[in-house]
């Protein structure tokens, strides 16, 4: 993106016409509900139908709020929205097409669970137009995934990325978890060695974290997790291996071959807009970023009775807090925080942050970049420290 781009994106915002948008679409619903998820999602998928009409009229109405915009991704997450099958999935995605102007080549992410989807499913679903596909794999070793409470095992997770292969997807994404109950250095390093295998051209590659309300949250005595020490060997061993791999570190947590990185998730890390349909979605526009209650029949009847969706969160993002947005993410991107940007969107020097980053250099935390300084591999184990240092030290 362009540096006059984002200066029209985020000084004027009468420039409709150059707004370059994301979409995202949340699908409540998972065959069980894994240990350690508090994502909103709901096992009874007696609503599905009720549920993509409903979406299908959010989008008819949003059609003037996203008027002149161009649609450069779209991203269905959960959930496991591949729950929905491919007819409903094709259904969706072709309302969705009818109210917002998609670019041509947008990308058109579903994410899905290994066991969920067939080969065939796969077909119909890249012949609809999805062209990329999320396996949330999350380990290749049996045992850890029972842990987790998955419902597909190692050969499903190989056998669905060989069939979203074979049915044409040229863009396949894996998560990958560290941290896991009972996980060893050895056992990490051999499911990413199995991942090789299976060739995807996008690792997201993120830690386990024991998230209140969960049934992991209960007995979190008793899971033999890493302690803080092992957790950042963990990290630092499986990013090294998926480097070594092949695969560049663009974010914090993701990994892509040359060409691969989500376009979408950038969207986010780079304070693009973005709106998101369905409960528990999240929006950023207008300078504005808001959140759709977590109530499935609470949405589906809002948007039946012509009223809009409750909001369980809305905040207009001042100047200040935008500066803070964009340290936090851009401190997250393997391009780090870039000066002219920075100078450009808030007229603010740079000189405080670059003498920040010289500092901590020199504990090999940071390293200068052409345009400006980025964090480490280390420095990436404890960005969230390094952020609230930086912070307080601009006086933000
Ligand atoms: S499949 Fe994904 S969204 Fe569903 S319960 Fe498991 S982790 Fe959560």
């Amino acid at each position: 993106m362009s540096l006059k781009h984002l200066q029209v994106q985020y000084i004027s915002g009468a420039h409709r016409r150059l707004r370059r948008m994301g979409i995202y679409v949340h699908v409540p619903f998972c065959a069980k509900k894994c240990a350690y998820c508090d994502f909103y999602s709901l096992t009874d998928t007696s609503a599905m139908d009720d549920y993509i009409k409903a979406l299908a009229v959010d989008f008819r109405r949003s059609r003037a709020d996203l008027a002149g915009a161009s649609v450069e991704t779209v991203y269905f997450g959960g959930g496991t929205p591949g729950i929905l099958g491919p007819k409903r999935l094709a259904w969706l995605l072709k309302r969705l097409r009818q109210s917002f102007d998609l670019t041509p080549d947008a990308e058109i992410t579903l994410e899905s669970n290994p066991a969920t989807l067939t080969c065939e499913d796969y077909q119909k679903l890249r012949r609809a137009g999805f062209n990329r596909i999320s396996f949330g794999v999350q380990s290749l070793n049996d045992s850890e995934l029972k842990r987790l409470g998955r419902i597909h095992n190692s050969r499903d997770a190989a056998q669905a990325v060989r069939d979203a292969r074979r049915a044409g997807f040229e863009n396949i994404s894996i998560d990958i978890m560290f941290g896991l109950p009972g996980q060893t250095e050895e056992s990490l390093l051999t499911t990413l060695s199995d991942v090789r295998e299976l060739a995807p051209d996008h690792v997201s590659f993120y830690g386990l974290k024991i998230e209140e309300g969960t049934p992991f949250h209960d007995i979190r005595d008793t899971l033999d997790l890493p302690d803080d020490d092992a957790y950042a060997k963990l990290y630092l061993s499986g990013a090294q291996k998926l480097c070594d791999m092949g695969y560049t570190q663009y974010e914090i947590s993701n990994f892509a071959k040359e060409g691969f990185a989500c376009r979408h998730n950038m969207k986010y890390w780079k304070l693009n807009e973005y709106v998101g349909f369905g409960p528990a979605a999240h929006s950023f526009m207008n300078a504005t970023r808001y959140g759709i209650t977590r109530d499935l029949a609470g949405y589906i009847n809002a948007v039946r009775n012509g009223t809009l969706p409750e909001r369980s969160e809305e905040e207009l993002i001042e100047p200040e807090a935008q500066i803070r947005e964009y340290v936090m993410m851009s401190l997250r991107l393997a391009d780090g925080i870039n000066r002219m940007v920075f100078e450009a969107r808030f007229g603010q020097s740079f000189e405080k942050v670059e003498e920040f980053f010289s500092r901590i250099s020199k504990g090999g935390l940071a390293v200068r970049t052409e345009q400006g300084w980025r964090l480490t591999m280390k420095g990436f184990l404890i960005s969230n420290t390094i952020i609230l240092k930086l912070l307080e030290y601009i006086g933000k």
